[in-house]
């Protein structure tokens, strides 16, 4: 399964902004079909507060530690089968279509949401999102 390790953000030296209007547009779009099982902390509007990496004595450039975004989706009895007989990748993947399925993107912004990382971070591992 896809997963990517994003550095995060340090809590003590970072800085909190409220989301742009193009990152708001952005998230929406993302979140859209967020599968109803997953549930955001708080509601996403124009007062969600993100994180902006700065700098102190005690991490690196704002950074410290890292943590894992990745493609999820519920364990259906279909796919325990599969992993059981230890399926290649694409098998997983035709069965995840059947799941209720979050995507990279959707796992990325969920964490900033939860200030656990940065928009910057994201777009340099991720792309663009
Ligand atoms: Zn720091």
């Amino acid at each position: 399964m896809a997963q990517r390790l994003l550095r995060k953000v340090c809590q003590k030296c970072a800085e909190k902004r409220k989301i742009t209007k193009n990152e708001l547009d952005n998230f929406r779009k993302i979140l859209k079909n967020l599968p109803s099982r997953v549930k955001l902390e708080s509601e996403l509007n124009e007062e969600s507060v993100v994180l902006e990496a700065r700098g102190c004595k005690e991490c690196h450039n704002g950074y410290l530690g890292r943590v894992a975004v990745m493609e999820l989706f519920e364990i259906t009895d279909e796919v325990e089968k599969l992993i059981l007989k230890s399926p290649a990748e694409a098998e997983l993947r035709e069965a995840a279509k059947h799941a209720e399925m979050v995507s990279m993107a959707q796992d990325a912004v969920i964490k900033i949401l939860r200030r656990m990382t940065t928009v910057e971070e994201t777009e340099r591992i991720l792309g663009s999102l």
